[in-house]
């Protein structure tokens, strides 16, 4: 008895976040997606997870519920153990400042702050500025040479770097990430890319929407969603 207690309590811990049968539907008139038809995964502490699928497929949808940002209709999430889904939205709030990190499709940065300044209030949010990581963030997502550039002053990619490096400013232990290869070029496709296995070699999660072949290939596992469930087959 008492081992099978420690076995329960090994396996919770394994998990940086458990996501169970997750259901979430839209309304547009008397219209209804079923944008999630009963998503599970998990991601352990150390693993990469990419979510794959057509555009349309409920990527996005199944990030926001996972993070909190939005309420699942059915099913709930774990992080670390602890129960994000159906939560008041502060306690929503402080879970999600304490485990993750993340990068939407858009509005990842303050427009009226440069790609410098977004990254500096994102550490001082966190009470971890350090002028020496923040450089090293802004090289290893390739943006040293537009740290004081304005968002409107970005390409696609760069925007989506420069939200990279705000999601990844605290040092988050699980990063959650919509397309964060979208818009680069392959070099830079591929230092991204080694970025997050050193950050899986340190123990870190990561989940992340893709549409890349070559960031897919590297993770431990693909959640491939068509039509808003885990495609098997
Ligand atoms: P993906 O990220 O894979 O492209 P999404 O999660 O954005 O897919 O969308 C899944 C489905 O849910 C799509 O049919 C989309 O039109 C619909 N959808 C997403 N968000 C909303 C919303 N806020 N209101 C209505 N429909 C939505
Ligand atoms: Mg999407």
């Amino acid at each position: 008895m008492a081992i099978n207690v420690q076995i329960v309590a090994v396996e919770v811990n394994m998990h940086a976040l458990d996501v169970h049968e997750l259901y979430r539907f839209f309304h547009i008139g008397d219209d209804e997606t079923a944008a999630l038809r009963g998503v599970s995964l998990h991601v352990a502490p150390g693993e990469i997870v990419a979510v794959t699928g057509p555009s349309g497929s409920g990527k996005s949808t199944l990030l926001h519920c996972v993070t909190g940002l939005d309420e699942p209709d059915g099913g709930h999430v774990e992080v670390a153990g602890a129960r994000l889904t159906r939560r008041p939205e502060a306690v929503r709030a402080r879970l999600r400042a304490v485990n993750f990190g993340i990068l939407l499709q858009s509005g990842n940065l303050f427009p009226h702050l440069t790609v410098s300044q977004n990254i500096r209030l994102q550490m001082l949010l966190a009470k971890v500025f350090d002028s020496k990581r923040m450089i090293i963030l802004l090289d290893s997502v390739g943006l040293a040479h537009r740290a004081a550039a304005f968002p409107t002053e970005l390409s696609g990619g760069e925007m989506a770097r420069a939200g990279l490096a705000v999601a990844l400013a605290a040092d988050p232990p699980i990063l959650v990430a919509d397309e964060p290869t979208a818009e680069v070029d392959r070099e830079t496709e591929m230092r991204l890319i080694e970025h997050f296995e050193a950050r899986r070699r340190a123990g870190f999660a990561m989940l992340l929407a893709t549409h890349s072949e070559a960031l897919a290939a590297r993770a431990d596992r693909i959640v491939e969603l068509k039509d808003g469930r885990v495609d098997s087959g």
